[in-house]
């Protein structure tokens, strides 16, 4: 079943609301394994409603619609699905009971406005709002339907879950599931990753996409079956022909990080580490904290506005290079508090447009310099991410030698 959502709105065209209401229902589709290809958004206009619903019903089975049920004459949505179908609006008496008690239960009196809610395009389903007065409904066109939900979300949701979901699952008859998995690359650009699995792109179930990320590629597997176990094998057979084709800048999967990663890691061989950065605004060792708070692993962190006040800080001579000076900053680091590694970043330097990274320790003693992206947030993330890589590399190879 191929679904698509409408949003109705003029405020959402506008940017004044965000569309969460898509965002939502396009998560729930996805949960019961309905395909969805299309959203489209349209403002409070009849004609490009009715033109924005042709166009879903010509390419989708099921056509689900927030907003515009309201009472005023912004609200169009009925007129619209009446006109596409080629049928009346219909007054529906229970609906006008309906919103007469709803107003009668909260003390107050039905305008003649309200009255508008109690129609629905002839032959709809009504379907019974308890939580709000616009009543949604569902149309069936021969093979396919149109679904109208109101635009106020707590009430969207509402009528999703309890008559709207189900009604979807009951009209697909199979139940399906579709499972996904985001496989995480660090330090290597979307079109690289891309390069490697271009085939494995072209491939329908599962499918295979990419999310870049600063610093960070997701390539993200979708697989629908019949049972969640179905779904997850083909996840897992897919999940290692992409970790075979991209090898070790593969770190992870969904809810792991980098630094969670990097600091099992140094759990797993007993090692603690202190960090040094210049320039990253402390963000290195924020994300060590982040995945390690009760600082088993991190033994201590220093962040300076630059390498010249961080060679100070650790009492490292400013002269030599930048290596050089990255070098004694984390041997210094390391001493001041007493981890068995230290690691150094310095963002800038004598060369600004390098970035220096150092590992040391009794076992290793690495330095290593690429190119800066720069000072934003971006740039930032791609360097930290980078200079965490290092230590996760390190204890990879240093793994896979024991
Ligand atoms: P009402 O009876 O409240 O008028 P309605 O079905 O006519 O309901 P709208 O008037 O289009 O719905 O929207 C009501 C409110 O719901 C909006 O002011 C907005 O805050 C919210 N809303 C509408 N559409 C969306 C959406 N797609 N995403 C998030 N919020 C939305
Ligand atoms: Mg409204």
């Amino acid at each position: 079943m191929i679904a698509e959502i409408v949003t109705i709105g003029t405020e959402l065209l506008l940017g004044e609301i965000v569309d969460t209401n898509s965002a939502h229902i396009a998560q729930q589709l996805t949960a019961i394994g309905v395909d969805h290809y299309y959203s489209t958004t349209v403002g409070d206009n009849l004609e490009r409603i009715v033109s924005a619903l042709h166009n879903a019903l010509a390419r989708s089975d099921v056509v689900i619609t927030t907003g515009g049920l309201g009472p005023t004459v912004g609200d169009m949505t009925r007129e619209a699905v009446a006109r596409v179908a080629g049928r009346e609006l219909v007054l529906q008496p229970v609906l006008l009971e309906q919103i007469e008690a709803f107003f009668r239960l909260r003390g107050s009196v039905m305008s003649s406005n309200n009255r508008r809610q109690a129609y629905v395009p002839d032959g709809a389903v009504v379907i019974e709002n308890p939580v709000g007065t616009a009543p949604a409904f569902a149309l069936e066109l021969g093979q396919k339907a149109i679904v109208s939900l109101p635009g106020v979300p707590h009430e969207m949701v509402y009528l999703l879950r309890e008559a709207v979901l189900p009604y979807l699952s009951r009209r697909m008859g199979e139940a399906a599931v579709i499972l996904v998995r985001q496989v995480h690359t660090v330090c290597i650009g979307e079109s690289m990753v891309d390069h490697e699995i271009t085939d494995l792109m072209q491939n329908r179930n599962p499918s295979v996409g990419t999310r870049a990320h600063p610093g960070q590629t997701d390539v993200c597997i979708a697989a629908k079956a019949a049972t969640r176990e179905e779904a997850s094998a083909l996840l897992d057979e897919m999940e290692t022909r992409v970790r075979g084709r991209l090898g070790t800048v593969v770190y992870g999967v969904d809810g792991e990080t980098l630094a969670g990663v990097v600091v099992a890691g140094l759990k797993g061989r007993g090692c603690r580490l202190a960090v040094a950065e210049a320039e990253t605004r402390g963000l290195a060792a924020r994300r060590l904290l982040e995945a390690d708070p009760d600082r088993l692993v991190l033994a201590g962190a220093l962040t300076a506005m630059d390498s010249m006040a961080l060679a100070q800080e650790t009492g490292v001579s400013p002269e030599g290079t930048g290596k050089e000076r990255a070098r004694a900053i984390a041997e210094s680091v390391r001493t001041r508090y007493g981890a068995q590694m230290g690691l150094a970043i310095l963002e800038g330097g004598e060369d600004p447009a390098l970035v220096h990274v150092a590992l040391v320790g009794p076992e290793v003693d690495e330095v290593k310099s690429w190119s800066s992206r720069g000072q934003s947030e971006t740039g930032l993330l791609w360097t930290v991410h980078c200079a965490l890589d290092t230590v996760r590399l390190w204890l990879l190879s240093h793994a896979m030698a024991v």
